[in-house]
């Protein structure tokens, strides 16, 4: 069993010291020195790329690559690391899904169920794909406690229903919908499921299998990994069904003029030089991953989130948009607008994000033009909730002059 250990987690991430005070996770997660060290050497000291070519180095590194999709596997308890497509993130997971699994069997008439809730990434690749094939999206709105009303979902679900497009964890409120329920219930409708998990994966990495989900995405960026690279879960006869989205070089055995003939899954779904980078660096993060007590790390997080929110309580005007226990802490304060406050944070080196956060249907279901948003990480630390609750009091003080 490993302890948690908040100074020593720190220490790991040496971006805080220059990140001042970093209340922005749930934008993207800091680097620990194992991810740096991992990518730095895969530039120093790799040579060549993968799937491509025979020398050793190459060979070396098509099976380090292969073998991360393990790693994800395993992560989330995907059947086989076949399951495991690389892409660039979550936004490209769902419009990979939008765009291969659905275009070409949506018809006319046909309903997919989004949630008020979601990002943008999992909303927008529906209503392009609705465009383009005339089905119909259908808005699951929200309930109590900012999250997706479950007792309103089977009154949507019908026979027209194709999917359900849900997070695993609101970005704005850091809810958690019940997954079981709602999956269980789509799958009663015959509709599939789409998890959305870029905010989810870090705090609760899902086991797919018990869940039966469908398709799952995240993005490693998230997870302490690198940008620009994420993976999408499908089960293994979803993904069989589906025709490669992108052509080009290595998603296909054979091609002429008349046509290709595609590779199998996943490598379909792969077409070009891939990052090998992106999937190092990830892979690094996942066995780093595995030296972290991600509950006790988890408790850490939201224990900050909790104390803030209380300690802000105290404010006029103060609204918290704070779903259960979450290390995410969405508020406004009355009378006062979020980008104001956001920006004399900021010269106080206090890094928290203000304003729709990629999910303005939520920001509307809410009632708000925008919320400052600041997200706890296990890096962080006591000091660190201190430091914003005086540096909103300051900002409120100046802005009332
Ligand atoms: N969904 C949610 C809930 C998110 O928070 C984000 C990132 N803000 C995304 C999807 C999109 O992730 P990415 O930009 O890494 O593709």
């Amino acid at each position: 069993m490993t302890l948690f250990n908040p100074a020593q987690f720190r220490q790991q991430f040496p971006a805080l010291a220059n990140a001042g005070v970093y209340l922005d996770s749930a934008a993207t997660a800091l680097k620990p020195q194992a991810v740096i060290e991992a990518t730095e050497h895969y530039y120093s000291l790799s040579a060549g790329t993968v799937h491509r070519s025979q020398y050793a180095a190459a060979r070396k590194l098509t099976e380090r690559y292969e073998s991360a999709r393990a790693q994800v596997a395993s992560l989330i308890n995907a059947p086989r690391p076949q399951t495991i497509i690389w892409t660039r993130g979550t936004t490209e997971a769902i419009n990979l899904v939008a765009q291969s699994a659905f275009r070409p069997t949506l018809k006319p008439g046909d309903e997919i169920i989004v949630s008020e809730a979601e990002h943008h990434a999992n909303l927008v690749p529906w209503l392009m794909v609705a465009e383009q094939t005339g089905a119909r999206i259908v808005k699951w709105p929200l309930g109590p406690n900012h999250l997706p009303d479950m007792a309103l979902l089977p009154t949507l679900l019908n026979g027209k229903t194709r999917l359900l497009a849900l997070g695993q964890m609101s970005n704005v409120t850091g809810g958690c919908p019940d997954l079981a329920q709602a999956i269980q219930l789509a799958h009663a409708a015959g509709a599939l499921v789409m998890v959305d998990g870029a905010q989810g994966v870090v705090h609760c990495p899902p086991d797919v299998q018990a869940l039966d989900i469908d398709f799952y995405a995240f993005s490693g960026h998230k997870l302490y990994g690198p940008m620009g690279i994420g993976a999408l879960y499908g089960k293994p006869a979803l993904l069989e069904a589906m025709p490669a989205w992108q052509g080009g070089g290595k998603m296909l055995s054979h091609v002429d003029f008349n046509g290709f003939t595609p590779q199998p899954v996943p490598w379909r779904f792969e077409a070009g030089t891939p990052n090998v980078a992106g999937v190092i660096g990830l892979s690094a993060a996942l066995e780093w991953l595995e030296t972290v007590d991600i509950d006790a790390a988890e408790r850490w997080s939201c224990s900050l989130a909790t104390l803030a929110e209380e300690q802000l309580q105290a404010i006029p005007g103060f609204r918290s948009f704070r779903s259960g226990e979450s290390s995410l802490l969405s508020f406004d304060i009355a009378g006062i607008h979020h980008s104001d406050v956001v920006t004399l944070l900021a010269e106080s080196g206090v890094a928290v994000r203000a304003g729709q956060h990629c999910a303005q249907p939520l920001m509307a279901a809410l009632g708000v033009s925008g919320t400052l948003r600041a997200s706890f990480a296990p890096y962080n630390s006591l000091q660190d909730v201190d430091a914003l609750v005086r540096a909103i009091h300051n900002a409120i003080t100046l802005l009332a002059e």
